[in-house]
């Protein structure tokens, strides 16, 4: 089980792979969404549509 390194929320599967494609794809640390979007600069919508993105183009982290 994983969690936020941050806020140490459980962190869900999409969550890992949307860090691994948008940060650092060998991470062994994560962000969940709102930590993410903060670092991002962007929102939590955003980093949701972004997973819709990736998983709709069939990004193989997102399985
Ligand atoms: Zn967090």
């Amino acid at each position: 089980m994983l969690f936020c390194m941050q806020c140490e929320k459980r962190l869900t599967s999409d969550e890992v792979a949307i860090y691994r494609r948008l940060i650092y794809r060998d991470a062994e640390e994560y962000l969940c969404k709102a930590c993410l979007a903060e670092k991002m600069k962007t929102t939590e919508a955003e980093i949701e549509r972004k997973i819709e993105h990736f998983k709709s183009i069939g990004c193989t982290l997102f399985l």
